[in-house]
């Protein structure tokens, strides 16, 4: 049975964007992330994580360190009975230090690659989808994949909305405070 899901960024719509996050302790989980998350899954949406992670690319961490991250953001929604049905991460760049990860890819928001990689393990209906994030890129990344596109105000959000609102071609669906708001308005207008 395929469900409705939800595609949500990392940085700046879960957590504190803190730059390149490198270790754990710098980590920070908004207050609100829980509650959001269990509110879309009570009402059957998948949630997934798609995150673009260039500083491993970079050099400035690895994935050994991401996926430390990755686990104390998992033990915290499992506290808080918040369930994450899949993460997916881009560590490429294309000027990427390290060469392994040097390549233009398919993965690296706005393209789709993470999105349809999700659709195509997990039992997402991919005419209901919808992508959250806190810049314009991971709008367009939700315009290219065809899922509705709420634009949050946390991270880097209220800023980008500032100065390039005005000249968007095609502004993001739907306006939020912040993750929390924007699980309320999915459930509530079923987009
Ligand atoms: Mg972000
Ligand atoms: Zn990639």
């Amino acid at each position: 049975m395929l469900k409705p899901a939800v595609f949500i960024d990392r940085d700046g719509t879960i957590n504190v964007d803190g730059g390149y996050i490198n270790h754990p302790d710098r980590f920070i989980i908004y207050p609100f992330a829980a509650q959001a998350v269990r509110l879309l899954n009570l009402y059957g949406y998948l949630c997934v994580i798609v995150t673009n992670q260039s500083g491993i690319g970079k050099g400035f961490y690895d994935e050994g360190v991401m996926e430390r991250i990755h686990a104390k953001m998992l033990n915290h929604f499992a506290r808080e009975g918040a369930r994450i049905d899949g993460i997916y991460a881009c560590p490429h760049d294309p000027n990427a230090k390290i060469p392994k990860y040097r390549i233009n890819c398919d993965c690296r928001k706005p393209n789709t690659g993470m999105l349809k990689t999700a659709t195509a393990q997990l039992p997402i209906d991919e005419s209901k989808t919808y992508m959250i994030g806190d810049k314009y890129s991971d709008i367009r990344t939700g315009f290219n994949f065809g899922s509705a596109t709420i634009m949050v105000n946390t991270g880097y959000g209220l800023g980008e909305r500032q100065l390039h609102g005005e000249s968007w071609e095609r502004p993001p669906d739907f306006a939020a405070e912040n993750l929390l708001h924007a699980a309320k308005l999915i459930i509530s207008k079923n987009i």
